[in-house]
């Protein structure tokens, strides 16, 4: 009896009843059944040794592939479990799933033992050493009862636990070398596959998340079939360790996060706020020119607001809750750190009637916003409980809203090219076979996603469709940056909103003398301004360009007797709107230079007795080196020339 495989191509096969992923791989090519790690049957991935018993689609997946990795880097957490195991015999084991960069497991050391950094090297040569005895990941279906006996007689109560989750339905385990683990799969053929591990940190983590349970010993990892792959990815983390926000904002004092202020609130540091500011400006100055116009709404609003929005109690899981209170006429009042600026716009919109020829109105506000994110994901200014949105709400007749998006589209391109930034863009739309997450109609959202979908290409966007990924009153373009050492950033949304309108009774008189909706694009080109900073300090490793350094001229008298002329060249520098530093301590120069080179500072200029005498400058450009002594005026020059660069 044969079965007929369908292939990514849309070709057929016939293979024999039972074929495994394994022989399907072999009769394309050998070098696919080399390197594939799992195979997708009808879109559910399966180990490459399953049998395969009737016709299905077929798709077989390598370390190439997004899948892939993360079948090739969850087995990998597997071998890392074994090596614990062999290692520190009674060893338990919570979860180990793939994550986004490799895997992690969460593990339980016998007695009082405690893991470090210094233990990797140990556990990593142990892995290797499994890799070279390269034994299959093996598949057991067993009952429910027999797991739990198994684990009984391992002394595990975390799969025990785990296991109270799954009560009379048939367990898989999976076996490889020595160990077993609890499991539904998929995994690599064999542990040999895992040719390349490496051991990233150890962090504690709570069992299920749960701040009232045990605290585990969590060990990052990762994994890859080839030794280069391997030898780049060390390379990028050092070079992302070097550029990291965290460690970068302390040193340019851009800003800081005290734990007497709260966790997740950033304060920004008197250079983090010229930095900021002048992002800010630079938008400000292109939203003038656009049309919009600026508003400022408070940071909490009535609760009641927000359920007319839907905001809760829907979404209250990532907000703070709400502020409750009895005034002093004994009524009730509930309101909420605001988590969205949105319906505060739609008030400012509604306090007045509009004609159809006063839309499209524009109304931008950088809006501070409050989330709540759990202490544990709290991360620099990439995870925050309060961050700014560059927020902006367009309301235009249907007739303007695709020029609208063209033009709220532009504007972040526009932000994104300023900065040297690739960009891809994604149309993230609603999942088809998940409607009732989504608030309207589907007439709405399927005029919507063909709106946005003609929009991009009409703009000849490069972009790709993200299905699930959309808000949940609309579809949108989300944009993806890479940075200067390739990693990708999601930054930037505009979004189309059908929804709101209707909730808030949002009203246009037409040309028809009727009432109509307007519709409502919610746009924020940098997104936050503190994850945009976060990845901006990144991306330019802290060395800003001229006109966003927060100091731009370092001026460095050589001794005393240059401190009345360095003082007026200063004076000079700061009158022509330069940000420019005298540095008149009584300090050899070279310390001086070597501070203004730590401060990322692009222009130093050294003045000594000799200077003085021709009415010149010594100029040193950061990360470049002397260039000479140069005339004042002619420094001015270069000087004006990055300002307007
Ligand atoms: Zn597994
Ligand atoms: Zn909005």
């Amino acid at each position: 009896m044969n079965i007929t495989l369908t292939l990514p191509d849309g070709s057929k096969r016939e293979y024999a009843h039972g074929t495994t992923g394994l022989q399907v791989a072999e009769s394309i090519s050998q070098g696919l059944a080399r390197n594939a790690v799992g195979i997708f049957l009808n879109d559910t991935p399966n180990d490459l040794s399953t049998p395969i018993m009737a016709d299905a689609n077929v798709r077989i997946v390598t370390f190439d592939q997004d899948e892939g990795k993360q079948i090739f880097w969850h087995s990998t957490a597997h071998l890392m479990a074994e090596a614990l195991e062999a290692l520190y015999p009674g060893v338990r084991f919570g979860i180990g799933p793939a994550i986004e960069q490799g895997f992690y497991y969460d593990v339980d050391l016998p007695g009082d033992m405690k893991l470090s950094s210094e233990d990797l090297p140990k556990i990593e040569a142990k892995m290797v050493e499994l890799v070279k005895r390269d034994v299959p990941f093996q598949r057991e279906d067993i009952s429910w009862d027999d797991a739990v006996q198994y684990f009984k007689e391992k002394g595990d109560e975390y799969k025990l636990e785990l296991l109270e989750g799954f009560k009379g339905q048939s367990i898989t385990l999976y076996k490889q070398g020595a160990f077993t683990d609890l499991c539904r799969g998929t995994h690599v053929p064999s542990t040999g596959m895992l040719k390349f591990p490496k051991l990233l940190s150890i962090a504690g983590a709570y069992w299920r998340g749960d701040s009232n349970r045990q605290v585990l010993t969590r060990i990052y990892g990762i994994a890859f079939p080839k030794k280069q792959m391997l030898e780049e990815f060390i390379t990028m983390r050092e070079e992302a360790e070097k550029r990291d926000h965290r460690k970068l904002g302390k040193e340019l004092e851009l800003f800081m996060i005290s734990q007497t202020i709260g966790g997740g609130l950033p304060v920004w540091m008197p250079n983090g706020t010229i930095l900021r500011r002048l992002l800010e400006n630079f938008l400000r100055d292109e939203l003038i020119k656009r049309g919009y116009q600026e508003v400022i709404t408070p940071h909490i609003g009535n609760l009641n607001m927000y359920r007319t929005s839907g905001h809760y109690p829907y979404y209250s899981d990532g907000m703070f809750p709400p502020i409750q209170f009895t005034d002093e006429t004994g009524r009730e009042e509930e309101y909420l750190l605001k988590p969205m600026n949105c319906p505060h716009h739609h008030q400012v919109y509604s306090s007045k009637p509009h004609s159809y020829r006063d839309l499209p109105i524009r109304l931008a506000e950088f809006g501070s916003v409050y989330r709540y994110e759990q202490s544990g994901e709290l991360s620099g200014l990439s995870r925050v409980r309060g961050f700014t949105q560059d927020d902006a709400h367009i309301y235009c007749t249907h007739e303007q809203l695709k020029d609208e998006l063209i033009n709220a589209i532009e504007l972040t391109q526009l932000v994104f090219k300023t900065f040297g930034m690739e960009v891809k863009t994604r149309l993230s739309f609603r999942d088809p076979n998940n409607t009732e997450k989504y608030a309207g109609t589907d007439e709405m959202w399927n005029q919507a996603e063909r709106e946005i979908q003609e929009v991009a290409d009409m703009m000849g966007l490069d972009y790709f469709i993200g299905v699930g990924e959309a808000a949940f009153y609309g579809p949108k373009f989300d944009f993806i940056v890479r940075d200067a050492i390739g990693r990708k950033w999601q930054l930037g949304t505009v979004q189309v909103d059908y929804v709101m309108p209707e909730r808030f009774e949002l009203e246009y008189t037409g040309a028809d003398n009727a009432k109509h909706r307007p519709v409502i694009i919610h746009r924020a080109p940098f997104g936050s301004m503190e994850r945009f900073l976060s990845i901006l300090i990144e991306h330019f490793a802290g060395n800003f360009p001229f006109w966003i350094a927060p100091v731009q001229v370092s001026v460095l008298p050589i001794t005393d007797d240059q401190i009345p002329y360095a003082q007026a060249l200063t004076q000079r520098l700061l009158d022509l709107g330069y940000r420019a530093k005298l540095d008149d301590r009584a300090e050899k120069v070279n310390r001086k230079i070597a501070e203004s080179e730590q401060k990322k500072v692009p222009f130093a200029l050294v003045i000594g007795k000799k200077e003085v005498e021709s009415g010149q400058v010594s100029v040193r450009e950061h990360g470049i080196g002397d260039k000479g002594a140069m005339n004042v005026d002619a420094v001015l020059k270069v000087f004006a020339e990055l300002k307007n660069a």
